[in-house]
């Protein structure tokens, strides 16, 4: 059933400093959180105004169709209820200032225990994850989940976090693996499917003996699969390629091969959710880079700003730059007051001399065909960084420019330090603006 994989690359994994760093608070606290109402899904009521005190769990704001409700990832007071910028755009926000107790809002905006999770309908698994606002990958996990009942026919754990630096999901695996295994037991339930495959990198060696531990040793829903590291083998639509042998369409996703893929942090959460009633507050997150004095992993407070994050861990504020996500796809940000989006796995403060490759907006090919061989889509990003450079709109579309899953492997093996990766992101915008032109 499991594939090959062609392209990558194996970049040095950086993971020294954080992948023994079990999971902790952020202590002390954040003092102030911005939670976006765009994350209830849609349009959304408010139910708090400024000078309010909020207990931690407290739902400020409920949807009004299909979504997830808001709540107070700290205790203390609103703030206020003002525009503000998010790395995803600008939209109402609700600013609470943290009173530093983490009291707990009243016993009737929290969900109770339940005894045995795994006797529940799928219905009642599903309204239990959507009152908790569990979310993968910034969308509701309950909407992911209904989407794909009758459509998907594997699930998948997407635990190989190959990007350097990165070891949130390793520690998760490995501190959690009960959980994880619960969450996924009942996403199973709900989408009727007999097995899961749970993908875990090769070199996590001791998640993967926690794992087997708690896994029956023949049999059982769900496959412990430990593929070689390889990036990006991580990202979901080429973990589903190799799992189910079938081709993604380009710009496609993994549910157009029939699969669902999650992450552990979400599977633990979801058990957390209906086991327990825990609301998701806090995401799991490595912050790591010579620019940071305690790196780790760390469960923050969701609606923390980037800049506080690595205030608390002892930022020296040196040359260098600040990445959300991995070094290989995640995004420079430049903006420190934004809080972090929901599902962000890292924030690296990287210092000059530590970036893995200086990007040469004046550099020249050198034909070496680098780029060619790495690229797990079979793209020419050399050609397609010409192509755009030259602003040639039809023939990058005709190159399938959008294929591109911008996975960085091109731009780190490029010995010129071209801008690939930037500069294919750059021709797929202009793609979109052209047709966005022609339909007016
Ligand atoms: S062209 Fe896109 S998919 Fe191919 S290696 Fe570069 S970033 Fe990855
Ligand atoms: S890896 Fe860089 S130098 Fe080599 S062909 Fe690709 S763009 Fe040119």
């Amino acid at each position: 059933m499991l594939h090959t994989f062609h392209g990558g690359i194996r970049p040095a994994g950086r993971k020294e400093a954080t992948r023994r760093s079990g999971i902790q608070p952020l202590e002390p606290g954040p003092a102030r959180v911005a939670l976006p109402l765009a994350w209830c899904g849609g349009a959304a009521e408010l139910l708090v105004q400024p000078g309010d005190t909020v207990g931690l769990g407290q739902v400020l704001a409920r949807p009004e169709g299909e979504g997830i409700p808001l709540r107070a990832s700290v205790s203390g007071t609103v703030a206020a209820v003002e525009r503000r910028a998010f790395p995803s755009g600008r939209g109402e926000a609700v600013v609470l200032e943290s009173d530093g107790h983490g009291a707990p809002a009243p016993a009737e905006e929290l969900l109770r225990p339940v005894e045995d999770p795994e006797g529940l309908t799928s219905g009642e698994i599903l309204r239990r994850l959507r009152e908790a606002g569990v979310t993968d990958r910034g969308e509701p996990l309950y909407l992911r989940l209904r989407r794909a009942v009758d459509r998907a026919e594997v699930l998948v754990v997407n635990g190989m976090e190959c990007e350097p630096y990165v070891t949130a999901d390793h520690r998760i695996l490995l501190e959690r693996s009960a959980r994880v295994l619960g969450g996924l037991r009942l996403m199973l339930r709900v989408l009727g499917l007999r097995e899961a495959v749970l993908a875990v990198g090769g070199d996590k060696g001791d998640a993967i003996a926690a794992l087997q531990k708690e896994l029956p040793l023949r049999g059982g829903p769900i496959r412990l699969v430990t593929p070689r590291v390889r990036h990006p083998l991580g990202d979901d639509r080429m973990l589903a390629e190799w799992v189910t042998g079938r081709e993604v369409p380009a710009g496609g996703g993994a549910e157009d091969v029939e699969c669902l893929v999650v992450t552990p942090a979400a599977a633990a959460a979801a058990w957390d959710a209906v086991r327990d009633g825990r609301a998701q507050l806090r995401s799991v997150l490595t912050v790591a880079g010579g620019g940071v004095e305690r790196p780790g992993n760390y469960e923050v407070p969701m609606g923390t700003t980037v800049g506080e994050v690595l205030r608390l861990l002892g930022r020296e504020d040196r040359a260098g730059r600040v990445v959300l996500g991995g070094p290989m796809t995640g995004r420079t940000v430049l903006d420190l007051e934004l809080p972090l989006e929901r599902g962000a796995g890292a924030v690296l403060a990287l210092e000059a001399a530590e970036c893995a490759r200086y990007q040469n907006e004046n550099g020249v090919c050198l034909h070496c065909g680098r780029c060619l061989s790495v690229c797990p889509m079979g793209l020419e990003p050399c050609h397609l960084l010409a192509l755009e450079m030259a602003g040639a709109a039809a023939e990058l579309e005709a190159q399938h420019v959008e294929a591109c899953i911008e996975c960085g492997a091109c731009s780190y093996v490029c010995p010129a330090h071209l801008p690939l990766t930037r500069g294919i992101r750059r021709a797929k915008r202009l793609l979109r603006e052209r047709r966005r032109e022609g339909e007016e």
